[in-house]
């Protein structure tokens, strides 16, 4: 069994290929882009960033995507393979240690299927935090907010690109962070 490390939590935000409608025939959502911030539970501040470009396999990018996310196809073509990617995610951050988190079940779920598809070793544990459920509960919303919804509930600003991974990323880890400050008040 995998070691317990309650240390840090990695805040992971993937963006994917994506569409204005249906998967074409022939193509998948591929992750493009692995945005992580890493947020010191000792102090619940953000300590680390980094976004990892993917290449896509199995669809390319959309002026739709481009659109929401500023990737591009020269941008990805650039990226490292997902199975890089992944074994990034172990040896440099220890994923399957530690806990992670991200804003809904989107990411899990998305990590979940291509891993599964190009049968790639899923980096993580099964310790899976979703942060907007926390989050909302911590703040008895009646709803599930976007991440931007929550950073205005939460006062906090929207810092770089909204859709970018690594910024989503750093976003997420702010408001994390929040609640865990918060429950030592
Ligand atoms: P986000 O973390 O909100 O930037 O979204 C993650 C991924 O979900 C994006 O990279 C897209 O693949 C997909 N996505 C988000 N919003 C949309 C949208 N409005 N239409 C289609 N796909 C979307
Ligand atoms: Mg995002």
């Amino acid at each position: 069994m995998a070691k317990r490390l309650l240390d840090r939590i990695l805040v992971v935000d993937v963006e994917a290929t994506c569409w204005d409608g249906p998967v074409p025939e022939g193509q998948a959502n591929d992750i493009i882009e692995i945005g992580i911030a890493v947020l010191d539970v000792a102090t619940a501040e953000r300590v680390d960033r980094r976004g990892i470009i993917v290449r896509p396999e199995r669809s390319s990018v959309s002026p739709f995507c481009t659109e929401l996310t500023t990737l591009t196809q020269e941008d990805v073509d650039a990226g490292i393979s997902f199975a890089e990617a992944c074994a990034i995610l172990r040896t440099e951050y220890r994923a399957h240690e530690r806990v992670w988190a991200s804003w809904g079940e989107y990411d899990r779920q998305q990590f979940e299927r291509q891993c599964a598809a190009l049968g790639v070793p899923y980096p993580f544990g099964t310790r899976h935090l979703n942060a907007k459920t926390l989050y909302s509960l911590a703040r008895a919303l009646p709803r599930e907010p976007g991440m931007a919804g929550a950073l205005a509930d939460a006062g906090l600003p929207l810092e770089g690109t909204h859709h970018r991974g690594v910024d989503d990323a750093w976003n997420i880890a702010a408001l994390l962070g929040g609640l865990l400050a918060a429950g030592r008040s």
